[in-house]
């Protein structure tokens, strides 16, 4: 007869939650905001990502610089500009932002 026993393995689950870079979402999700309202980030999504390794250079939403152990997330500037550069979660923050805010719904005189 076989004895199976299960806890002879042990699992040591880890919460791979390191200390994360990133700002709260809320404060990310401000900053991508204003990086559009600006100007300075396009609301509507280009066709070219390039995900890869992290380049070093700032993120365009948290400004943190992109560490080489890192995803980053490379679009295309539709006007021509320096390629935008992302972490993971600002890109998914400024999609969302982006998707919320369509162009020209909201101006300077609305504050809903
Ligand atoms: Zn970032």
């Amino acid at each position: 007869m076989m004895s199976v026993s299960l806890s002879a393995h042990s699992w040591t689950k880890v919460h791979a939650m390191p200390s994360e870079p990133y700002l709260q979402e809320r404060e990310l999700r401000r900053r991508a905001r204003e990086e559009i309202e600006s100007g300075r980030l396009p609301k509507s999504l280009t066709a070219s990502i390039w995900g890869g390794r992290g380049s070093g250079l700032p993120c365009a939403v948290c400004g943190d610089h992109i560490q080489s152990d890192r995803v980053e997330y490379e679009i295309d500037d539709p006007r021509g500009g320096e390629p935008f550069r992302f972490h993971p979660t600002c890109h998914t923050v400024w999609q969302l932002e982006g998707a919320l805010h369509p162009s020209g719904s909201h101006d300077t005189a609305c504050h809903c």
